[in-house]
């Protein structure tokens, strides 16, 4: 039984959520439920980081204790992936005593194997990265690179990690697994880093009293990232079995609470599981989680935290003697144009403003339409309603409301049992393996593009085939029946390989076709509902106009 495991970082519980924790969230959900329908079992982690002197500092500010802070904060990211459709099946805490208990077993085995030595730490230290800079990384002004604050020096008592000694199998593993760090840049760029010579690290802070207790040393606390890394393994060996009993297309298994104000909320009651359709496996709470999903198929980061995750992780790994993650992704940054101003989200692409006024499915698509993941690019309002406008509102929702009203007028409703149009046919051969082998290298923007020259193609064939001709003479009835068919089953098609992005809108629209098989075997033309009297249902507009 093939799994999958897929990870977001676990977000800083210091910050607010923002558009960046969306973009995370909503790919690696995507990559979650496409595996899902590919009938794999999978497990999709998400979670707050909460130690470190950064969340300290901001508790002592307001005079309170560290885990109250933690504990309110922790809560906003808890709500954040609900609200972007997010179906992740667990969210862990650092703060979980599970996952401090699994943090102080690993590294009390890295010390055991013997990577792990007293020593004196001196060296510039960011409190807001919650770490040592190295001389070469130094910005002007001795200030931190990225959050450009003046540096202190620091001196103190430390358990260091010996990366140096992996200086040789990192290397390795970057030349004998070069898909392990994609997009190559970025690969380029974390091999560069270990070429340049790995120095060990501090493991331990001293000063600091929140965090994980070091066993063998209790006035030391673990340095933030080897705790915060480890929530990868940690969750695996305490998180429930993932709930994969879910009607075939469900939308949101883990909220079904309509979001306040989405003009497309999910329908009350999904769709009814079919005996045989679902082809989950069942995974009972007795099963092993890290035997079923350990090495995580993906983590998908952001670039900033590159370094960590794509030198310190795998080190850590092999001190610890637990086989290597599969695949790491970075994604780029999603930059903001200022200057440009849409009508009814102002200038700020506020993913909350956005799922408020056009709900969850816009924001998830518009993310993964308009920068190519992977790289960086700009997203602004103006661009956001252009999309909503002229693809989601005209292209998809006005070719699914065109094509069941067609349904209805000239044949009473009833999807007429012909035929495939063979022009048609070809020109969405191979479109699901294409898919599924381009979700496989994480590239979720052009398997998006590639579902989308199918709405697109759809909408010619409309144009060409003139349903509202053929249906005035009775003579060219076959060729109507014929026409429909196609239609509704390539509408059919598209939605299937587009629920991983537009959970809750496919869905309604799968529902009204009767589209019982959410698998994505069934995402061929010729699949689809055969019953003879096969009734298309009612449809709201999937993406009502602004
Ligand atoms: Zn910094």
């Amino acid at each position: 039984m093939p799994s999958f495991y897929v990870t977001t970082p676990i977000y800083y519980v210091n910050a607010a959520p923002h558009l960046g924790h969306a973009y995370t969230t909503v790919a690696a959900d995507v990559l979650a439920r496409h595996h899902r329908q590919r009938g794999e079992a999978v497990f999709f982690l998400t979670g707050t980081d909460e130690h470190g002197e950064p969340v300290a500092d901001a508790a002592h500010a307001q005079g309170v204790e560290p885990q109250e802070l933690a504990d309110r904060n922790a809560e906003r990211f808890k709500a954040l992936a609900p609200r972007v459709g997010a179906s992740n099946d667990f969210f862990i805490r650092t703060t979980d005593p599970q996952h401090e208990a699994k943090v102080q077993e690993v590294l009390a085995r890295v010390r055991e194997n013997g990577f792990v030595y007293e020593g004196t730490y001196e060296g510039w230290y960011c409190p807001r990265c919650a770490d040592f800079k190295a001389e070469n990384e130094i910005e002007e002004g001795n200030r931190c690179p990225i959050h450009h604050v003046e540096l202190v020096r620091e001196q103190e008592e430390s358990s260091f990690f010996k990366l140096s000694a992996f200086q040789e199998r990192l290397e390795r593993l970057y030349a004998e697994r070069p898909e392990w760090l994609a997009p190559r840049t970025r690969y380029n760029e974390a091999l560069a880093f270990i070429r340049s010579g790995l120095r060990d690290v501090p493991l331990t802070r001293h000063k600091l009293t929140w965090g994980v207790k070091v066993p063998w040393d209790e006035e030391h606390v673990f340095y933030v990232w080897f705790d915060a890394l480890l929530n990868y393994y940690s969750a695996l060996t305490y998180a429930p079995a993932p709930v994969t009993a879910e009607p075939p297309g469900a939308a949101n298994p883990v909220s079904p609470n309509p979001v306040p104000g989405d003009p497309n909320p999910a329908p009350p009651n999904p769709a009814p599981a079919v005996a045989g359709s679902n082809p989950a496996p069942a995974i009972d709470a007795s099963t092993d989680l890290v035997s079923t999903f350990w090495p995580p198929s993906y983590h998908l980061i952001a670039k900033d935290i590159l370094r960590f995750h794509a030198v310190y992780w795998p080190a850590l790994l092999m001190a610890a003697e637990i086989e290597l993650p599969h695949r790491l992704f970075v994604h780029g940054y999603l930059l903001m144009e200022g200057e440009k101003m849409s009508k009814s989200l102002g200038n700020v692409l506020d993913p909350f403003a956005v799922i408020e006024r056009f709900g969850a499915d816009a924001l998830r698509f518009y993310l993964l339409r308009d920068v190519p993941f992977g790289q960086d690019g700009s997203v602004s309002t103006t661009a956001f309603e252009q999309r909503y406008e002229s693809e989601l509102a005209n292209e998809y929702g006005n070719l699914a409301s065109r094509t069941l009203a067609m349904v209805r007028r000239y044949r009473d409703g009833v999807l007429p049992a012909a035929p495939i149009d063979p022009a048609l046919a070809s020109d969405f051969e191979g479109l699901a393996e294409e898919v599924s082998a381009l979700l496989d290298r994480a590239e979720l923007t052009q398997a998006l593009d590639a579902i989308w020259q199918r709405v697109r193609r759809l909408n010619r064939y409309v144009e060409e085939r003139a349903p509202w001709t053929l249906a005035k003479d009775e003579q060219r009835a076959g060729e109507l029946d014929e026409v429909l068919a196609s239609l509704a089953d390539g509408v059919r098609v598209v939605s299937l390989l587009l629920t991983p992005y537009m959970p809750a809108s496919t869905e309604r629209l799968l529902d009204a076709l009767g589209a019982e098989d959410r698998t994505l075997s069934a995402a061929r033309l010729g699949a689809g509902p055969t019953a003879p009297g096969n009734t298309v249902g009612e449809l709201e507009p999937l993406f009502p106009k602004a």
